[in-house]
């Protein structure tokens, strides 16, 4: 769809996926505050999403659980590089040159497709409503695969000219690549060390798809560690491993995530060795996170383009030499969308008048669910507002915590239940007299009694012990 006003495409996500564990995930972005898409009140803008107040948490949480495990280690250190970067970055990493899809379009609709990936793509006309791509393609109407580059370019300064052209970062690597010798000198780290960086991404990707999975705005996590080289094979063994133990330390279920090699015929131009982590998503297998044994080839074209050394010389054995780099590049965006679906749950639970209903449960890892305790009183009498207020203000400066008194106790658990909140604590009319209160564990919806004085210390086990 075309905004007459603006001309600007646009055409938001459709609203039915045709996958009905997606739909209903999509459904409760929407309605309890995940994701929105993006400018809605102007129709949407195609592969672009915005983060609503629990979707901002959750990707927060994510992301600060990355950053420490890897800047909590001694031999990775953090950097945030600018977005935009000196447009030969992009002529050495190959990036102008190659990093280009193939794109077709269909003489009949006249959509335009990536050519690799138009399974599952509805025909753009709305003619031929409900005819999928394939069936377009088997017909022979589709025009001869042409590159096309997926960087977004746009200008330094006001004059729009070819010498003021800049590109929007595909990747957050070559930030990191630059600033080799940068973070090198000034940390006095010695090589094998890491340098670490969480930061947004933008590819004019052809077709977006699947929710989050493919957009055109995104978060990339990468970490580059620089190591010599003779020991390249044995550190991307141990990065390949201790990424995938990173996802599952996190709750990702085992059975969904495995590891996918890179055959040598399908090997980027600058890698030696890559496995991808891929995720088991309601529509198939996709991946989450790349690891790559990148040898030298970022900084010797960084050598060769910048015409700068960009060398280590180690003290100990009188020898100079450039590092080799092992990549592992996560999206943030595409791992919150793991985190999601594995999240989702529906099961039967036990109401209150003794019958069962079935509930919708998050089962987020605590340490990244959005709200940590949700505080209720019982009634809204009998002073159990007071100290169910009390409870939040004491334990806002430690965690996220929200008050809630609408409604009967269980729908109030209900509503939790649905966002991940790990725990309930309700004031009831023993608090009073004894200063505890219940707290309920979303999981196993058990049920026990804990001091006042004693929630912080309880509900921090819980998160980091979890
Ligand atoms: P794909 O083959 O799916 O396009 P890629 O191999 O190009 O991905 P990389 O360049 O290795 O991806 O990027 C590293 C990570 O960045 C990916 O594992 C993915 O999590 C994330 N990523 C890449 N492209 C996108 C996108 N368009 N939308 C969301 N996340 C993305």
């Amino acid at each position: 769809m075309t905004d007459k006003k603006s001309g600007q495409k646009t055409k938001a996500e459709p609203r039915q996926s045709g996958n009905p564990v997606m739909d209903k995930i999509v459904s409760l972005c929407k309605r309890r505050g995940f994701i929105f898409p993006s400018s809605e009140i102007y129709g949407g803008l195609n592969g672009c999403w915005d983060y609503g107040p629990l979707g901002v948490d959750l990707l927060k949480n994510i992301k600060d659980q990355w950053w420490n495990a890897m800047t909590f280690r001694e031999d990775v250190e953090g950097l945030d590089a600018s977005i935009l970067m000196h447009p030969r970055v992009w002529e050495a990493s190959g990036h102008v040159e190659n990093f280009t899809d193939p794109m077709v379009d269909c003489k009949e609709c006249k959509a335009r497709f990536r050519a690799d990936q138009i399974t599952g793509l509805a025909c753009g006309s709305r003619a031929y409503k409900g005819r999928m791509a394939e069936k377009c393609q088997a017909e022979g109407k589709f025009t001869a695969p042409r590159r096309f580059n997926l960087m977004f370019k746009t200008f330094l300064g006001p004059v729009e000219e070819s010498g003021s052209v800049v590109y929007l970062r595909p990747e957050t690597a070559q930030g990191i690549f630059v600033n080799f010798l940068n973070v090198q000198v000034s940390s006095r780290q010695k090589v094998p060390f890491g340098i670490a960086q969480i930061g947004k991404a933008f590819r004019n990707e052809i077709n977006t798809k699947n929710f989050l999975f493919r957009t055109r705005e995104f978060e990339q996590m990468e970490m580059q560690f620089f190591v010599q080289p003779g020991q390249d094979e044995q550190w991307f063994g141990y990065w390949k491993e201790q990424r995938m133990e990173w996802f599952h330390a996190l709750g990702l279920r085992k059975e969904k995530l495995r590891y996918h090699r890179h055959e040598a015929d399908s090997l980027a131009h600058y890698a030696k060795d890559a496995f991808d982590i891929e995720y088991e998503f309601p529509f198939g297998w996709g991946e989450i996170e790349g690891i790559h044994n990148r040898t030298d080839f970022d900084l010797s074209r960084h050598e060769e383009f910048s015409g700068k050394t960009l060398t280590y010389y180690d003290d100990a054995n009188k020898n100079r030499f450039r590092p080799y780099i092992i990549e592992t590049s996560a999206g943030a965006s595409r791992s919150f969308m793991a985190f999601l679906i594995d999240a989702y749950h529906e099961e039967e639970a036990p109401t209150a008048d003794g019958k069962t209903e079935t509930r919708t449960v998050m089962k987020f890892h605590p340490r990244l669910a959005p709200i940590k305790a949700a505080i209720f009183p019982l009634v809204n009498r009998d002073g159990m507002p007071e100290i169910a207020r009390g409870i939040v203000t004491e334990l806002r400066s430690h965690f996220r915590v929200f008050y809630d008194e609408g409604g009967a106790v269980g729908r109030r658990y209900r509503r939790q239940d649905e966002i991940g909140t790990p725990f309930c604590i309700t004031v009831d009319s023993q608090t009073a007299a004894d200063r505890t209160v219940t707290v309920r564990e979303r999981d196993s919806m058990h049920q026990e009694r804990v001091a006042i004085e004693g929630l912080v210390h309880y509900l921090r086990k819980g998160i980091e012990g979890a």
